[in-house]
């Protein structure tokens, strides 16, 4: 079995739980999507709610992504972290009138808009600061993410966007409303994609709704085509940044853009998912009637995936070269969901073994909560541990 390399001595003088970044492995997928992204001058806007840890955010910043923001908490930690609100977009279908006044006040990028109600109360709330607020449609194409349910976004059952029968409706509107400028149209199907033909079915629809927008006259300067690009859970050693290569040429090849037309994008957990783990110690190794469960000092209140979305992630004993032996790995929560993992393959395991929850980057230590008054994990980077 291959293993991570980390700074275990260091790691043993921490109070765990507590989150682990390695920097260097941000900075290379930084780099890769850069390099891959600017091929056709795409634009990438990272999705600020898989994880804001200031070194994490620094990073991006540096690496010169926009924001994609789901929240007024995220716009303001978008600008507080110092990327220009100009590449600032904010998408979410309740946003509330604080949320939106402080992208007006800001002048962000774009408001991804999801209804028309919210369309209506944008266009208020601008004329009321002699603003004209950019907008994108964010239109739910009915597209399949093949990936799990509670994480599918643009099935027309969904909540997300406006739907397709709903376009004539929002496009005859525009011309009363005048503190409103339509700019572009918006997608986002889910998350944790590994399947590229759902991006193709994506660029598909994308294309004929093109049609449909020049048909009525209506020029869109921006596509925003969302994120959701997946990541390898199973195997993080060997696959450490995705193929953005193979991403990005999927747009490239299907996706029609008109003349002066820009692509843009927003990457969450493809960003940050690999260079993240979640640092714990073996409390306990409990003999069951027929199986062994090693009960870890971290639980679902610091890493929620596994017990929300029946979520797979590699787990690694940091203390032992031992043969493997099959562990329920559990944490310490009075609930049966609090499970990392059934029948996991681990070094023998004693009290004490350092245990790395791989692939934890994204959607880990922002969803941590203090359930059973439990404490929040701490976060430590690697400029921090081996400097
Ligand atoms: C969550 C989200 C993203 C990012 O999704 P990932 O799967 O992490 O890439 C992008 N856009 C919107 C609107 C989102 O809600």
């Amino acid at each position: 079995m291959i293993k991570a390399k980390y700074p275990i001595e260091k790691f043993s003088k921490i109070e765990t739980p507590f989150y682990y970044y390695d920097l260097e492995v941000l900075r290379k997928t930084l780099e890769e999507i850069n390099i891959q992204s600017k091929k056709s001058d795409f634009h990438v806007h990272y999705a600020m709610k898989a994880n804001v840890n200031p070194s994490v955010l620094a990073a991006i910043k540096d690496a010169g992504l926009g924001a994609d923001c789901v929240s007024g908490g995220e716009v303001q930690a978008a600008i507080d972290a110092g990327i220009s609100p100009s590449k600032v977009v904010f998408a979410g279908v309740g946003k509330a009138d604080w949320e939106i006044n402080l992208g007006l006040d800001n002048d962000i990028f774009c408001f991804n808009v999801e209804s028309i109600p919210e369309l209506e109360v944008i266009n208020e709330l601008a004329a009321a600061k002699n603003k004209v607020a950019k907008v994108a449609l964010r239109i739910n194409p009915n597209v399949s993410a093949h990936t799990h349910h509670y994480i599918t976004t643009g099935l027309s059952e969904n909540k997300f966007g406006i739907n397709m029968s709903e376009l004539d409706q929002v496009v005859d509107l525009f011309p009363t409303l005048s503190n409103v400028k339509l700019i572009g149209i918006h997608f986002h199907i889910g998350s944790q994609i590994t399947d590229l033909t759902s991006f193709q079915g994506l660029c598909v629809r994308v294309n004929e709704l093109q049609e449909y927008f020049q048909s009525r006259n209506v020029v869109l300067e921006h596509i925003n085509v969302g994120g959701g690009l997946g990541i390898n859970y199973e195997h993080p050693n060997h696959f450490p940044i995705p193929d953005f290569d193979a991403y990005f040429k999927v747009f490239r090849d299907h996706l029609q853009l008109l003349p002066n037309q820009t692509l843009h994008f927003e990457l969450g957990r493809a960003v940050v998912a690999q260079c993240g783990s979640l640092i714990s110690k073996v409390l306990y190794v409990k003999q069951g009637s027929s199986k062994k469960f090693a009960i870890l000092d971290a639980g679902f209140t610091d890493l929620i995936r596994p017990a929300l979305y029946q979520a797979y992630h590699h787990i690694e004993n940091l203390s032992s070269d031992l043969a493997v032996e099959p562990y329920d790995v559990v944490g310490p929560i009075c609930e049966s969901s609090d499970t990392f993992a059934k029948g996991f393959e681990l070094n023998q395991t004693k009290r004490g073994d350092l245990i790395a929850l791989r692939s934890a980057g994204a959607y880990g230590e922002i969803m941590a909560s203090q359930y059973n008054l439990r404490k929040l994990p701490k976060a430590y980077t690697s400029d921090e541990l081996l400097a």
